[in-house]
């Protein structure tokens, strides 16, 4: 069998953005959104992130993606682009050092996977006393996990 793992470059003004909203939220409740992004030839290029307008139904446990709320949200960050980047994965964060996928977590990312095809997943976490660490999975059309390693670029 041929198993393939995709290259995953996240956009460092982007990532960025997304620190410092991890940083506001200080891993007190799960925090999340959609991965907007390019791919091309087993390359994923994350553009941008979109974040939750509040924080009303956080909790420390679980996060529920809003759909509508963070469609929208892309909708806005995908006219600022020439060539409008489409919805490629999910983040979420963990406010503990566990940075595998829950069974809700896998759950969720299928009926993704069954909408759009593969997904990249991404968790969110703790290191160390003010670190972060970005935690990357590949989810093949077949439903396959992959860990996969990121690099930051311009
Ligand atoms: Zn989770």
């Amino acid at each position: 069998m041929n198993i393939f793992i995709p290259k995953i470059i996240v956009k460092e003004t982007a990532y960025t953005k997304l620190l410092k909203h991890i940083y506001d939220t200080d891993f007190q409740y799960e925090t999340g959104g959609i991965l907007l992004g390019y791919s091309c030839l087993q390359i994923f290029y994350v553009t941008a992130f979109t974040f939750p307008r509040h924080s009303k139904n956080a909790t420390k446990m679980t996060f529920i993606l809003n759909g509508e709320e963070h469609m929208e949200e892309m909708e806005k960050v995908r006219k600022k682009f020439r060539f409008p980047p489409k919805l490629i994965g999910v983040w979420h964060s963990h406010t503990t050092d566990d940075s595998s996928l829950s069974f809700q977590d896998k759950e969720s990312n299928e009926v993704l996977v069954s909408q759009f095809g593969e997904i990249l997943s991404f968790i969110i976490t703790q290191k160390g006393v003010d670190g972060i660490q970005l935690t990357a999975y590949y989810i093949s059309r077949k439903r396959t996990i992959h860990l996969c390693k990121c690099k930051y670029n311009k």
